[in-house]
């Protein structure tokens, strides 16, 4: 064994099987398919891919449960057991976060410190929520008695994306069972590790067996079959606009409920009166933090042309310093890429900013660490780009920034809501006005004013226009998993 499937299999003792009814076992079909190390290429662990029957499976093992244990449990006991989940991810947090580095690409520091606390705060949190459902008396006409009762919805599903592998699973699993549903959650294809690391250490927080089960698959089986299966009530998903798409329409022959959250191409702000230090470093963040694999990453810098040279200088400063390195180093600030696919897309997106005719002022090809095998991508950055290019129109995702010139305030306004997306957007300036104005005209879920890239499990986050519809976090996201029954009783 190489070490790192050594460090893999150290890390994850359930060793890359399905989770089902409180058990571990193969796939139905007996398949496995390899897990990868991203920064070094090499194999972690073989896990077992799971498929239409074992999908089937998972959904019965959720409805016994439903209509056993769980489906009986106060909303007081549902919130210990979500609260020992935080409490284990922390004390298990180095380990966590080795593992989420070994299979997403991501620095130590940013795991151990940003992913696996977040995760943990979103357990802690909805541990709270739980107990705070509440329905309503609703003051109707005649003499009746209407109340309402919030229940959930029944068996959901969670399809995860690569990006953020632990914390996607935490803000749909842990809203989900606060609200009382079970859950058959599928993570995606490239980074199953932290998702099978969690299900352990749901069962060693006494959840009982089938509340949570995790099938590690593809998309177009194991993610489909999910979406079209009878039993499932809702479909929680976080991913690309176009599978977004897809699982609308295949979701539709069983008239579920569905939370989309999905692609983005945010603009970030600067206006002239902005702090430029700040900005420089707002902007450098809100774009490479993850290596540019973020939904709400800041991929538009849109910037007030009167400062457009300073601020241009100091990024380019800053940019110079940001090397892609070993990603168990905790000195290492940007990782590699999550999959091979995505080098492809932001190579062809790099050549196609080209071509277009923005001028690219750095970056712009991969960057070698070690022997060479991961896959790392310098922090890539276009001047000169028009917002109807491929490049500021289209979702990248991955280390590359579009510089666009803007006159004014209001020029700034149109460009930033001239895209079809609406996930996230930023803004940087002094002008407390101009600052509150902004956010009111910005068509986008999210708006950071002299931040980027914020989130609390507190806090409502999702997309307007085809970022999606649906919100996570806070109260929001646990009332996703919810549905209101209107009671009426006849007083007369
Ligand atoms: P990417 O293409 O960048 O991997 P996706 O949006 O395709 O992003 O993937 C996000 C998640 O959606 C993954 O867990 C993936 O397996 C799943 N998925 C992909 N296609 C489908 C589909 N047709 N039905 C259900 N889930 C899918």
């Amino acid at each position: 064994m190489t070490p790192d499937a050594t460090m893999a299999a150290t890390l994850l003792a359930s060793g890359g099987k399905l989770l089902i009814g409180g058990a571990w076992r193969d796939a139905a079909s007996g398949k496995t398919f390899p897990t990868l190390n991203p920064a070094t290429g090499e194999t972690l662990l073989d896990i077992a891919e799971g498929d239409a029957p074992d999908i089937d499976d998972a959904v019965r093992a959720a409805r016994a449960a439903l209509d056993g244990p769980w489906g009986a449990m106060s909303a007081a006991e549902r919130g210990k057991i979500l609260w020992k989940i935080g409490d284990l991810l922390l004390q298990h947090a180095a380990d966590a976060a080795r593992l989420e580095t070994l299979n997403g690409g991501k620095p130590i520091t940013e795991t151990t410190r940003i992913e696996v606390p977040l995760a943990a705060d979103v357990f802690h949190y909805n541990a709270g929520a739980a107990t705070k459902i509440e329905g309503s008396t609703i003051p109707v006409s005649g003499s009746y008695f209407n109340y309402t009762i919030r229940e959930p919805l029944g068996v959901v599903g969670l399809i995860v994306p690569w990006n953020f592998p632990l914390l996607m699973a935490a803000r749909k699993v842990a809203p989900a069972l606060a609200a009382g549903n079970a859950v058959v959650l599928k993570p995606a294809e490239e980074t199953p590790l932290t998702a099978l690391r969690l299900g352990e250490i749901a069962l060693e927080a006494g959840l009982p067996p089938g509340v949570l089960n995790v099938v590690p698959g593809f998309g177009p089986t194991a993610g489909a079959a999910l979406v079209a299966h009878s039993g499932v009530a809702a479909i929680a998903f976080t991913g690309e606009t176009s599978t977004g798409r897809t699982i609308m329409a295949n979701a539709a022959g069983t008239t579920k409920k569905l939370s989309l959250e999905l692609g983005g191409k945010s603009p970030n702000i600067v206006l002239d009166d902005a702090d430029i230090d700040l900005a420089a470093r707002g902007a450098l963040s809100a774009i490479f933090y993850n290596k540019g694999e973020v939904c709400t990453a800041g991929s538009r810098l849109l910037i007030q042309k009167s400062i457009r040279e300073p601020l241009i200088e100091k990024i380019l400063a800053r940019a110079a310093k940001m090397v892609p390195g070993d990603t168990l180093d905790p000195k290492t600030r940007l990782g590699a890429l999550t999959s091979q696919d995505q080098v492809a897309k932001v190579e062809r997106y790099v050549a196609l900013g080209k071509k277009e005719g923005a001028r690219l002022l750095v970056g712009g090809e991969r960057a070698t660490v070690g022997d060479g095998r991961g896959n790392f991508w310098k922090p890539t950055i276009f001047d000169g780009v028009r917002n109807d290019m491929t490049i500021a129109r289209e979702e990248i995702f991955g280390p590359v920034l579009s510089v666009i010139d803007v006159d004014d305030f209001d020029h700034a306004i149109a460009i930033a809501n001239e895209t079809t997306y609406g996930l996230a957007a930023g803004i940087w300036t002094r002008d407390i006005k101009k600052a509150h104005r902004a956010a009111r005209a910005l068509q986008a879920g999210t708006v950071w004013i002299n931040a980027y890239n914020l989130y609390d499990a507190a806090s409502p986050y999702g997309g307007y226009k085809a970022s999606g519809f649906g919100r996570e976090s806070g109260m929001a996201g646990v009332d996703a998993y919810l549905q209101t029954k209107s009671v009426w009783v006849d007083l007369s």
